[in-house]
């Protein structure tokens, strides 16, 4: 909506300010026709159905619209209707802009910047005094923002949007204006628009052949695919940034909904309460307002025709992957999940096929949980619309009858956040600004400051029981709005373990268990109890934004040291080689007139004019500088030629390196399995990375469940494997000189009996020698859902260069390794080993111990080749840096 009504005298001065008489009589044509005519508002048919628009009913069998021209449709909604204010809000990765469509009555969007500063008092400011809280509260208004189909084959969300804004622009039902005058809906009609497009245009490519309805090959978006809803904690990804501002930092709505969609033959439609375990840092309130708005979804729903609706089923709440971290910022965070058809293509359930599975429905039956099944049959898109269309109606009718309470509720959250701040431990967490790492305090200081927490330094030396507290030390007070989600995220997890009968089974974790700031990236991190008031006094916030660069060496000649304790260090290595400057490595810890210069790091010369303002750009560290060179038998570093086997399945632990190695401005070039397997095809490269991908995938293009195997839903140009043939090329690649790192589930490339071929009637066979141990472990017990382990380093090697002695690896323990005696040009070293006890850094493990002294991490030689082998991802979704210089030195590996 551009402009709600000109006045009639407005319009007047605008035509006398025309000169041409025909202009005049045109305009004066106009005016009657403007006075003729209905208020805009009242019009009964405001902008274009979206029957009209897109040429088809959206949610029609095998119809879909794509995001530009969803968005195009709000763009008319929005200048038609004064209803509708479509605002951007931010940019996708892939450059498409983010919208949010704010749809209320006229009266509320003209004072929608008034609305805007009501919430953000609501929701920070502790001090305000009850009246005014009360003026403002009887002011207010309810926001209420859904989020669309973030996850961009769940289709269903987003098809439906065009629906309920041209109902909502042209509704006369007096209840629902009663919504409209009392809540301010604001719905991102897609949360991926890159996503969307992919989904959207691969469906129509296959839309009339055999493969209609295959998935999309490779992650619907820039990197990270369905993984981008377990971002909203470290905010990596530009789109999480964009949503993840809009409530943390800009339209504080109070009430939050993600719309997505599940599986198809279970349940038609999940509303929250969620299922245990359940967050503990969240405030009981947060969780009672969630059953409010959950139930009167099943409630209004199964009568308006819905069956199949469950709730509190399935979807647990303990971890802040999604935007529930909203839920940590004192929001009623709520979900909905919607059973999926082929994406717009029908299906058919058979009864026998409906099934239930997990926590809280056992049995596909009548249970309080999901007092109407569905009963099987067609299943189509316009069902999930229709779904949709009932789900929002409700929600907007639970916001708009609990207006005054649910505004109150957030000034009572933010008051009662302060005050559990100021009374419960911990009060503070403390980050000293001496780190290891200190490119990553950095990093954690301004990730912080965009999750909307306040951030503070000390001024001074303080003493604290014993304890010195430093000038520049980091202190984030837990007296503030936000104060569970910077305690979620600054302690060590304690997974809330809780059992479905006393004694009885686990109920078992949806998804990894740790996700600690501090511990994740490497940093010490201590808490103080309760408020002193010494450090009271001598806080201030930090700059905005954070860096630690008191003055960059802006010296043309002589030589920069970055030091391998930073992982910033690699990134102005890697990008001094791409600008063709000098970088040399120093291979063991040098003292510089009295400078520790340790081992790993980086001497950069040759930097001037504009090539020095390129690494000055970026970074947050200052180097050291040397006039003549610290070490002259450092060596050169010359960028390898990396080569990421990627396979179309979906494979986000290759998009998150992909991602990993843009930040670090790493060139590398994607390969597919099957390309391997072609006969003309050769590699040619330096390091061929494998990350965590099924090996039948690499292998056969099939996954499989023990000796079951299934077929992808992919053409079968997706399909392919590397086979036997690619994978001779894998180890002769090896065999020759080269180096691959491999990671999680694709070690088993390399586990068990190699044959290199060497002409058609000999070959070479060899192990290398380990074994992964893990189906062992777990039959003994082992239970490690994606946990923070400890891990000791062996010292002095290269691929260690820039650790600590210890590290903390994201794991789900499936591989587990042990080796053994090499034999012939075979050798080996263990990286990382697990410790004798105390493994469990943060998150769940059960039966820890049995991972004693088993090895993480191992490097062989074979030849003058080298294959390394980690047991967990060194770059796990983006959220552990802390491991990174183990991948990095891995690339540099000589
Ligand atoms: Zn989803």
């Amino acid at each position: 909506m551009r402009i709600i009504i000109k006045s009639h005298a407005q319009i007047i001065t605008r035509i006398i300010k025309l000169s041409s008489m025909k202009s005049i009589l045109f305009c004066l044509v106009f005016f009657l026709m403007v006075l003729i005519a209905p208020n805009k508002s009242l019009l009964a048919q405001t902008g274009p159905s979206p029957e009209d628009f897109f040429g088809f009913v959206p949610g029609s069998d095998r119809n879909m619209f794509d995001y530009d021209q969803l968005i195009a449709y709000c763009r008319q909604l929005d200048q038609a209707s004064p209803r509708m204010l479509l605002k951007e809000a931010g940019e996708s990765p892939m450059g498409k802009k983010i919208y949010i469509l704010f749809i209320s009555s006229p009266q509320n969007l003209e004072k929608l910047d008034r609305y805007k500063e009501i919430n953000r008092k609501l929701a920070l400011d502790w001090k305000m005094e009850d009246t005014a809280r009360d003026a403002l509260i009887a002011e207010g208004k309810v926001f209420l923002l859904a989020t669309l189909s973030m996850h961009s084959n769940e289709v269903g969300p987003t098809q439906s949007a065009p629906q309920i804004a041209y109902t909502l622009a042209n509704t006369q039902d007096p209840e629902m204006l009663k919504c409209l005058d009392n809540v301010v809906f604001m719905v991102v009609p897609n949360h991926n628009p890159d996503g969307m497009q992919m989904v959207v245009e691969n469906y129509r490519k296959y839309k009339s052949t055999p493969y209609e309805g295959c998935s999309l090959p490779g992650v619907y978006n820039k990197y990270v695919g369905h993984d981008n809803n377990r971002d909203f904690v470290t905010l990596t990804q530009q789109d999480t940034k964009v949503i993840s501002g809009i409530y943390s930092k800009e339209w504080f709505p109070q009430v939050m909904v993600e719309k997505h969609q599940m599986g198809s033959s279970g349940v038609r439609y999940f509303v929250p309460p969620m299922h245990d375990p359940i967050a503990q840092n969240i405030d009981e309130g947060i969780w009672n307002w969630s059953w409010v708005f959950g139930s009167a979804m099943a409630k209004d729903m199964t009568a308006a025709g819905c069956s199949g609706v469950a709730q509190h089923y399935l979807f647990d709440d303990y971890w802040p992957g999604s935007t529930a971290t909203a839920e940590w910022k004192n929001m009623i965070g709520l979900l909905t999940e919607a059973a999926s058809a082929n994406t717009a293509t029908p299906i058919y359930i058979e009864k026998n096929e409906l099934k239930v599975g997990g926590k809280g429905l056992a049995e596909y039956k009548k249970s309080i949980n999901m007092p109407l099944p569905w009963d099987g049959g067609w299943w189509r898109l316009s069902d999930i619309v229709r779904y949709e269309i009932q789900s929002t109606w409700s929600l907007l009718r639970t916001a708009s009858a609990n207006r005054e309470e649910i505004m109150r509720f957030r000034n009572h959250m933010c008051r009662n956040e302060v005050l559990k701040g100021k009374t419960l431990a911990p009060a503070y967490f403390v980050v000293p600004a001496l780190q290891h790492d200190r490119s990553e305090l950095v990093a954690l200081v301004n990730l912080l400051l965009e999750q909307g927490v306040s951030v503070s330094q000390l001024k001074v030396d303080i003493m604290w029981n014993d304890k010195m507290l430093h000038t520049g030390d980091i202190i984030i007070p837990l007296a503030q709005p936000f104060r569970a989600f910077i305690k979620e995220v600054m302690e060590a997890q304690t997974f809330p373990a809780r059992h479905y009968t006393p004694g009885g089974e686990l109920i078992e974790p949806y998804d990894i268990t740790s996700w600690s700031l501090p511990l994740h990236k490497g940093l010490l991190a201590y808490e103080i109890p309760a408020v002193v008031e010494d450090i009271e006094n001598q806080l201030e916030p930090v700059p905005v934004p954070y860096a630690l660069m008191k003055e960059f060496p802006n010296h043309e000649n002589g030589y920069w040291v970055f030091s391998s304790s930073g992982n910033e260090s690699y990134k102005a290595a890697f990008k001094s080689v791409s600008l063709g400057l000098a970088v040399n490595r120093i291979h063991a810890n040098i003292n510089v007139k009295g400078k520790i210069l340790p081992a790993g790091s980086f001497i950069v010369s040759g930097a001037k004019g504009q090539k020095v303002s390129v690494l000055k750009d970026f970074l947050t560290i200052a180097p050291e500088w040397f006039r003549e060179n610290p070490d002259s038998t450092a060596t050169a570093v010359q960028m390898p030629r990396i080569v990421l086997v990627e396979s179309w399945f979906h494979n986000m632990d290759a998009g998150w390196t992909r991602y990993l190695f843009d930040q670090y401005d790493i060139p590398y070039s994607v390969l597919r399995p099957g390309d391997l397997a072609k006969k003309t095809f050769e590699l040619n490269c330096d390091i061929i990375i494998f990350t965590d991908e099924d090996k039948n995938v690499l292998m056969e293009g099939k996954t499989k469940v023990g000796e079951e195997s299934f077929p992808a839903n992919l053409p079968p140009e997706f399909t392919k494997g590397m086979g036997k043939d690619g994978f001779q090329k894998i180890l002769k690649f090896i065999k020759n000189g080269g180096t691959i790192l491999s990671w999680g589930n694709s070690c088993a490339l390399f586990q068990g009996l190699m044959s290199i071929k060497l002409t058609e009637t000999e070959s070479e066979d060899f192990r290398f020698p380990f074994t992964n141990d893990s189906e062992k472990l777990r039959k003994s017990g082992l239970n490690c859902p994606g946990s923070l382990l400890k891990v000791k380093l062996f010292p002095d090697h290269q691929l260690t260069w820039g650790m600590k002695p210890e590290a903390g690896i994201l794991t789900t323990a499936e591989q587990v390794f042990q080796t053994s005696q090499p034999s012939f040009d075979i050798d080996r070293r263990v990286i990382a080993s697990y410790p004798e006890d105390h493994i469990l850094l943060s998150g769940y493990c059960q039966k820890e111990e049995l991972l004693s002294n088993y090895a993480a991490m191992v490097w062989f030689r074979k030849g003058k080749g080298n294959l390394v082998v980690y047991g967990f991802s060194p770059q796990f979704r983006g959220s552990t840096p802390g491991t990174y210089k183990l991948l990095f030195n891995g690339l540099l590996l000589k």
